[in-house]
């Protein structure tokens, strides 16, 4: 279903209190939770304020998604991640596991992603997707969510009394609107990613694509490429002729203009290259943010229970993903799991503290920021929606007593 003023009208006049569940941003977590929920006989408005579903994955065009399976192929979760996979797979033949070092990740087109979460939410009728839309106020009575204002584009503002809302928009930014202190400030660099088109067959294929990784830093640390190139990542793509640059910035001092300037000397030093000599830039995404703030939650996930492999007895999901923390000085710091390591990720750390009825699911969950770090990767992001929306199903279904 999509966003149109007509569905508005409907459903949420009068009175908008009739909805029992919201969720904010329709990424990875928020759409998972969004189906897990109406799958589970909840009636669910999914709010996102960009123009478009599908969150970073899509919007920062991320085209390996971590978190499926596990080093062996095995699925991490059961339910909605397995059938994200099942249904990229359906609708893009390119749509296989691939390895990268010790980890195997699905590869996806973020267009064909779209596409495909956009078709399977208009097939729930439960969920009603406002997009172009936010969140503008909340209110806390009585130590639990009250009352939703809803900014819907160009119609105005709609309050809800939700039973319970969900705060998956990556960066807290409903639970700071109510109180920045619930907030953990981000901790990691931003990333921007960048797709040419025209390159040779097997531009990247080893051991090219790491000597092509040498020489980039060496040219970055001599000052022949821009430095924000210093840690640049590029990868080969979806389509033949793809490759896809991941840079590594500051999310504080990333300038549109700048980037502009040294994407622009990078393809000119790029194309110096046999294999890139045809190279074209195609499209660029929006800026990724890997963590935007974490809310502070009744449970704090950390770096120990990953390493640990803690099972927890309110799990919603599992997780085995590296910990691939972008440190903001030190850039990548990466540390693979002990073998066959799969940690759990309580209710707990997607319960908001102090207020009943407001959660978090994907990035912003509660956790020590090398945590979040591997639980922050769109396959366990969608483990994590999943398993929230299937309990918050139960816990606001007519029969119960609170979420
Ligand atoms: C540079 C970079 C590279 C990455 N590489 C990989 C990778 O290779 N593999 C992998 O699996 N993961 C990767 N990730 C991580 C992964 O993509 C994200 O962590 C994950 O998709 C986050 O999902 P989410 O649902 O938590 O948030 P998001 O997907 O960010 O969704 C949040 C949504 O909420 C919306 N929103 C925000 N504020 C509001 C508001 N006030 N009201 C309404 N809507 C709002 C946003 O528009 C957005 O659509 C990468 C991330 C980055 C930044």
């Amino acid at each position: 279903m999509s966003s149109s003023r007509a569905q508005i009208a409907t459903t949420l006049a009068p009175p908008a209190a009739a909805v029992p569940l919201v969720v904010v941003g329709a990424g990875a977590a928020g759409i998972a939770c969004a189906l897990a929920a109406a799958r589970g006989g909840a009636d669910v408005l999914l709010v996102e304020r960009a123009a478009a579903v599908g969150g970073t994955v899509a919007d920062a065009l991320i085209h390996t998604i971590g978190g499926l399976f596990d080093e062996t192929g095995a699925p991490v979760n059961a339910g909605l991640p397995l059938e994200l996979a099942e249904r990229l797979a359906a609708a893009d033949p390119r749509g296989v596991q691939r390895r990268i070092g010790r980890t195997l990740v699905l590869s996806a087109d973020p267009a064909v992603y779209r596409r495909v979460v956009q078709g399977w939410l208009a097939e729930e009728p439960r969920i009603t997707c406002l997009t172009a839309s936010e969140v503008s106020a909340v209110d806390v009575a009585d130590g639990r969510i009250d009352r939703v204002r809803l900014r819907i584009a160009d119609t105005g503002e709609h309050d809800l009394h939700p039973r319970a809302m969900v705060d998956a928009s990556g960066d807290a930014a409903v639970v700071r609107r109510l109180d920045p202190a619930l907030v953990e400030p981000g901790a990691a660099l931003a990333g921007l990613v960048a797709v040419l088109a025209g390159a040779a067959p097997g531009a990247l294929a080893f051991p090219k694509g790491v000597a092509l990784i040498r020489r980039i830093r060496a040219a970055a640390a001599a000052g022949e490429l821009p430095p924000e190139c210093g840690t640049l990542w590029p990868d080969s793509g979806i389509a033949a002729g793809e490759v896809y640059l991941k840079l590594n910035l500051s999310a504080d001092s990333f300038e549109p203009t700048r980037m502009d300037a040294v994407l622009a000397r990078l393809l000119d030093w790029l194309r110096t290259l046999p294999e890139l000599a045809g190279a074209e830039l195609d499209r660029r995404g929006a800026l990724g943010v890997r963590d935007g703030g974490r809310i502070r939650g009744r449970y704090r996930l950390t770096e120990a229970d990953l390493e640990a492999g803690c099972r927890f007895d309110d799990a919603v999901c599992a997780g085995c993903w590296p910990i691939e923390h972008w440190h903001p000085e030190q850039g990548i710091q990466l540390q693979y799991l002990p073998p066959g390591t799969r940690y759990e990720i309580p209710l707990r750390a997607l319960q908001v503290a102090g207020i009943d009825g407001l959660y978090a699911a994907g990035k912003c969950l509660s956790a020590e920021p090398r945590a979040q770090a591997s639980a922050r990767v769109a396959g366990t992001c969608w483990g994590m929606g999943a398993g929230l929306g299937v309990w918050l199903a139960a816990a606001t279904s007519d029969d119960a007593e609170t979420a």
